[in-house]
């Protein structure tokens, strides 16, 4: 049978390569080939510079009024389709339909319409100088790259082209090649919204595409989610000309759970970030420092919602609330880790070992897992895994869990559960991390700016502060008298 393909999406339209090179993309919970994209060649390269260039006059020319007009076409275009793009992120994540039905493609919508209007409230400065003055201008940067992870495709491509296009920018997106398709269908509701041809091309391919993009002169600006490793390889790349970087990286983020915390509530904080999109969340707290007054009664509750509440299966079947990792490999991986786990001395409480859950047998399945005596030094609770591995650690006193719960080169995500308001904002406010939750876990609506403290990322997505990170402010001064010169 012949596989379905996707191609470039350039100009407003598919692309056909010359290189006929293709990359096979699989479902990860079932294991099976579900289409073939193909690679960006020279060609298609070469065509996304230019359609994006001719795009960028079109759209810079527009007034913000009119770019907010058309974005909101695009909230309301995907709101329309939620169901359709979310089963689509399924197939390509294997994340739970139960997720992707009311997250991935919701939370995109809301921060292109959150920054749609803003896109009209962006105003210059004048300042009188006796006589002359000088007025500022916030005009856009050009051609921007997007750069994007596996785990959230569409939200990615929404969360990074939102704040771009409404500054009039255009965009040219990498998806992460194991999956592709959110980003074409985005690309082709914002052409069906009324976006020019070439203000948001998708190309196709793996690292090598990426790299073709940070070392582009052509582009003022990329925007990367990724690993930290290949986070500072755009950097580095991007630092020849001198462009302007976003990075959304790694964490490895703690949430403490002091002694007067609710039980049930910190159980369910602790669930949420670490087995939600089945581990895949970059803001997990997979860290969890539980005080040892509390550690008795939150190890019960944890270990038995664990068992009992969890669903691995077909993640299409709406009653499933847990998926199956990426691929083969990232299922190796995290097994390899929950084997260090092993041998470096944590108590596996609870999972351990890969599944084949009952309507998705071929499946990259990991159990939900939960190691507790863990210490800081272990590699599991050093490293970030990217899959449903917990680490329950205790602690004494308020002095000690702020210190552990620095003591990481990451600094994504933190957060703390306990009644006591002084107590929560006093630890808040000591922890070294960009996206902090305080009894709660996990919202990032658009209002709210996300990105990492320390390797875990430079500069911020979502919030009124992003658009300023995608316009240049021209200075204009203006001579109301006779200029004098001293030749
Ligand atoms: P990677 O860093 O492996 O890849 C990210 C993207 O970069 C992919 O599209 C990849 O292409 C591309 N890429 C690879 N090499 C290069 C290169 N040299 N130059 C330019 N682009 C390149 O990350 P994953 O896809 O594995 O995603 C998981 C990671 O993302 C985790 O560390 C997670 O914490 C982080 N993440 C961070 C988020 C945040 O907001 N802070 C949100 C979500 C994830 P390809 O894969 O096709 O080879």
């Amino acid at each position: 049978m012949t596989k379905p393909r996707l191609q470039n999406f350039i100009n407003g339209a598919p692309l056909a390569n010359d290189s006929g090179e293709t990359i096979d993309v699989i479902n990860p919970a079932t294991g099976e080939v579900i289409y073939e994209i193909e690679v960006a060649d020279d060609k298609v390269k070469t065509a996304a510079i230019e359609s994006a260039k001719e795009g960028f006059k079109a759209w810079a020319g527009m007034t913000a009024m009119e770019r907010s007009r058309i974005l909101l076409k695009v909230v309301a275009l995907l709101r329309e389709k939620n169901d359709e793009l979310a089963g689509y992120e399924v197939l390509d994540t294997g994340k739970p339909m139960q997720e992707a039905n009311c997250v991935d493609v919701v939370t995109g919508a809301d921060a292109i319409e959150f920054f749609a209007n803003l896109a009209p409230t962006q105003v210059g400065q004048q300042q009188d100088l006796g006589g002359d003055f000088y007025y500022t201008r916030k005009e856009p940067l050009g051609i921007c790259a997007g750069i994007g992870a596996w785990n959230y495709p569409i939200q990615i491509a929404c969360w990074k082209s939102a704040p771009a296009l409404a500054a009039g920018n255009v965009m040219i997106f990498k998806p992460s090649e194991e999956t592709p398709r959110g980003a074409i269908e985005l690309a082709k509701v914002y052409i069906e919204a009324g976006v020019p041809a070439g203000v948001f091309n998708v190309i196709l391919g793996d690292g090598d595409v990426g790299q073709w993009l940070t070392n582009n002169p052509d582009i003022e600006k990329v925007s990367f989610t990724g690993e930290v490793g290949t986070g500072k390889k755009v950097m580095q790349a991007s630092a020849a000309t001198l462009k302007d970087v976003t990075m959304e990286l790694g964490g490895k983020s703690p949430l403490i759970v002091f002694e007067d915390a609710d039980v049930s509530q910190a159980v369910s904080a602790a669930m949420l970030g670490n087995f939600y999109t089945q581990g895949e969340v970059c803001t997990n707290c997979t860290r969890v420092f539980v005080h040892e007054s509390q550690y008795k009664a939150f190890m019960k509750e944890l270990v038995e919602r664990t068992e009992q509440n969890i669903k691995a299966g077909d993640p299409m079947d709406l009653e499933v609330n847990f998926g199956a990792m990426i691929s083969k490999k990232h299922q190796y991986l995290v097994m390899s880790y929950i084997e260090k786990g092993k041998a470096e001395g944590a108590t596996l409480v609870t999972g351990g070992n890969t599944m084949t859950p009952a309507g998705a047998e071929g499946g990259y399945f990991v159990e939900p897992t939960i190691f507790t005596d863990c210490t800081d030094d272990m590699t599991i609770v050093k490293e970030e895994i990217f899959g449903p591995v917990m680490s329950v650690l205790t602690f004494k006193d308020e002095a000690e869990v702020v210190r552990r719960a620095n003591d990481t080169s990451l600094g994504l995500a933190a957060g703390l559960m306990t009644k006591d308001i002084t107590r929560a904002h006093r630890v808040i406010h000591q922890l070294e991390a960009g996206i902090c939750w305080i009894n709660t876990w996990g919202a990032s609506p658009a209002e709210m700016p996300v990105g990492g403290y320390k390797l875990s990322g430079v500069g911020r997505e979502n919030g009124i502060e992003t658009l300023d990170h995608y316009t240049q402010t021209k200075s204009v001064y203006i001579g109301m008298v006779d200029l004098e010169a001293p030749f």
